[in-house]
Formats: structure tokens, C-alpha cells, sequence
């Protein structure tokens, strides 16, 4: 029989990726291009390109709450322009393919479950770090549906105000987007600070990597930003073990490369906030898929769908 592939693809607040994945989960190509204004062109372009004879469908994971009856994303903080577009049918009807809609991280999740880090574990919690913070759970193998928007649980009953027009909400203290706005604002109180240099002085350029970086050197402000976000990355990494006592949690998103500062914080945070013997069953740990995680997860949703 001739091998059989599928289209992946993962949208999120900044990058669009999308991937042509054999059903073995070999990521055969892929595109990584800004989530621009135009993303059902960019979409149908990028799609063209990949296309090859033995594609069977499109698994398509985008950030934002999905209504999977109605194929829809009711709300997405991060690209708020495609709530309630039809991109599912938009799709079908361009490349008569089936077409299956999930959340980004519910996404990830299964692309951890299928070929990364969560192969070996019945239970997990798979939390992306990126613009926003997005959650999916693994609960007995198998993909939890529900909506896992960890991203907006709140920690703080009269925070800060989040994307979401909540307030307190996770993803307002320890996403990139609050890490940034945190040092903007800082800087704009003319604090002093060696990440000013790596913006070359416009410091609303600056990006999360900036901070890091600037961290890892001795920045005393940067430093300071990413260990406040880490406490309440840890925060919220305490409640999830509470709820669900996981046999691990997988970590993925642009957040992770300052694990050294950021994420270490956060363990520290949550071990001391956590019961010893749920805290102390858990595995935390980096996805090792990256970036590769979403699309190999979308895709699997189309080899799962035909299989059922
Ligand atoms: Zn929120």
C-alpha cells in the first residue's frame, strides 16, 4: 500500500507553521512564516506548495477556543481576526480534503503523545510558553477534549488586565507578551538596564530572547522580570498538579529557552507550593519536538480521524 500523508498545521499568535508528515510521523516539509493579515491566502498558498499525491487531509490547530460542532474558533486574544471565520469549509472547498479543526496546544499534546516526550506517559499536561500560554491534557493515552485554556486561569483575583479582558489571568504575568510589556514599561521609567542595547535604543522592538539574553549576562532588570514571571509560571504549574496530579508536564514555546532563569523558577515556585507526593511524582520537562510539535500533532488528528 502507498505510504499516506497528511497536511499539519499550527497556528499561532506570531508564527504560521505548516508541515507535509507521513503517516510514520516524518516530517517530510515544512513552512514557517509570520501569522500575517492575510492568513486564508497565505494558508492556501502554503498549502499548495506542499501538496503531493497520498495527502488525505488537512489537521489544522490554531490558538484559540474552538466549537467543534460548529467548526468555528469562538475566541481566540491572539488572532482575534479569525473568530468565527469558516477557515475549515474555506479549506475543503479549495483542496476537497477533509479538514479537521483543534486548539494549538490540544494540538501539541497529541504531537508530544505521538512522537516526543509523552510517548511514555498515561497522564500529562502539555503547557506552550510562547506569546500567550495555552494548555492540552493527555489523560489515559488519549487526548482530553476539553477546552484546557490554562493559559487564562487566574491567579490573581484583581490582576492585571489579561488579552482575554479578564483580569488576573495566568498568561497576563508569565507569557512572552507579559514578560515584554513588563520590561517596556520598566524601561519607559527609565530603568537602567543593558537590554536597551540589544534593541538598538527602540525598546519597543525588544523580544523575549533580548531578555534572556541580557539575563544570562547579569542584567539585573532582566533577571528580575523573568524570575517574577517564573513564580507565577510556578504558580500555576501548582494548580495544575492539585487538579490533575499528572505523571509529567511537558513544556514547549519560545519561553523555553530561558529554562536556566525562567522555567527553573517556576519549578522552585511550584515544589514549594505543591504536595510533596504529587510534586514529587512529576516529571517536568522540555518538549524535545519544538516547534514540530503542533504540526505533527495536527497531522495526527487526520491519520486518527480516518482511522476511526
Ligand atoms: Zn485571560
Amino acid at each position: 500500500m502507498k505510504k499516506q500523508y497528511a497536511i499539519g498545521i499550527d497556528l499561532g499568535g506570531t508564527y504560521l507553521r505548516i508541515a507535509l508528515v507521513s503517516e510514520d510521523g516524518e516530517v517530510v516539509q515544512k513552512i514557517k512564516i509570520p501569522s500575517s493579515e492575510n492568513i486564508v491566502e497565505s494558508l492556501q498558498g502554503s498549502i499548495r506548495t506542499l501538496l503531493i499525491e497520498g495527502v488525505i487531509g488537512i489537521g489544522f490547530g490554531i490558538a484559540g477556543l474552538i466549537d467543534r460542532q460548529k467548526e468555528t474558533v469562538v475566541e481566540s486574544p491572539n488572532l482575534p481576526r479569525i473568530e468565527g471565520l469558516d477557515i475549515a469549509g474555506i479549506l475543503r472547498n479549495t483542496f476537497n480534503l477533509p479538514v479537521v479543526l483543534e486548539n494549538d496546544a490540544n494540538v501539541a499534546a497529541m504531537g508530544e503523545k505521538w512522537m516526543g516526550e509523552g510517548k511514555p506517559f498515561k497522564n500529562f499536561v502539555l503547557l506552550t510558553l510562547g506569546t500567550g500560554i495555552g494548555g492540552g491534557l493527555i489523560y489515559n493515552h488519549v487526548l482530553m477534549d476539553i477546552a484546557a485554556e490554562i493559559g487564562h486561569m487566574s491567579i490573581m483575583a484583581n490582576g492585571e488586565r489579561c488579552s482575554c479582558g479578564n483580569y488576573g489571568c495566568l498568561e497576563a504575568y508569565a507569557s512572552g507578551t507579559a514578560i515584554l510589556s513588563r520590561a517596556i514599561k520598566s524601561l519607559e521609567d527609565a530603568a537602567e538596564s543593558a537590554v536597551r542595547e540589544s534593541c538598538k535604543g527602540n525598546i519597543y522592538k525588544l523580544t523575549p530572547e533580548d531578555i534572556y539574553k541580557a539575563a544570562l549576562d547579569g542584567d539585573t532588570l532582566s533577571r528580575e522580570i523573568l524570575r517574577d514571571a517564573g513564580r507565577y509560571l510556578g504558580v500555576g504549574i501548582s494548580n495544575l498538579i492539585h487538579v490533575f496530579s499528572p505523571d509529567a508536564l511537558i513544556l514547549t514555546g519560545g519561553l523555553i529557552g530561558a529554562w536556566n532563569i525562567f522555567i527553573q523558577e517556576a519549578i522552585k515556585e511550584a515544589s514549594r507550593r505543591t504536595f510533596k507526593q504529587l510534586f514529587e511524582k512529576v516529571s517536568i520537562l522540555p518538549s524535545s519536538l519544538g516547534d514540530d510539535a503542533g504540526i505533527l500533532g495536527a497531522s495526527h488528528l487526520v491519520f486518527a480521524c480516518q482511522r476511526t
